[in-house]
């Protein structure tokens, strides 16, 4: 099975996750194995397999990535002392899943990474 399936079911929730905010346009969850007290992952409906992906007509899918990951920020307390979000990409930014997500990173001082 392509790993990319695993996202795909999420979204139809054909398998389970804890989802913490889906609309049209974007689905959020939690991440299985999280890195920080708040990790979740926003992903598109639409299956975009990386963020090499993007061009004008769908850009309006990043937008909305980084309007509900804010938004989901917000709503679980991380605004004031601050957040993380990464895009990984292929092999060498650490794409596991090759279905493009943002992670949404908090709740802890995160250490550096660049
Ligand atoms: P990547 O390394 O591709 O940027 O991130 C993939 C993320 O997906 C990892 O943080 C990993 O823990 C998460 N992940 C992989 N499989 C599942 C799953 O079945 N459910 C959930 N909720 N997260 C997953």
């Amino acid at each position: 099975m392509k790993n990319y399936i695993i996202f795909k079911k999420i979204i139809n929730k054909t398998i389970p996750a804890d989802i913490v905010y889906q609309d049209k346009i974007v689905t959020a969850f939690k991440d299985i194995n999280p890195q920080a007290p708040i990790h979740i992952l926003i992903i598109p409906n639409i299956f975009i397999i990386s963020i090499n992906e993007i061009n004008e007509n769908n850009s309006y899918i990043i937008e909305h990535m980084f309007r509900i990951s804010l938004k989901i920020a917000k709503k679980e307390n991380i605004s004031q002392d601050g957040y993380r979000i990464v895009i990984n990409c292929n092999k060498n930014g650490g794409q596991e899943i090759n279905y493009l997500h943002m992670h949404l990173l908090g709740g802890k001082k995160l250490g550096k990474i660049c």
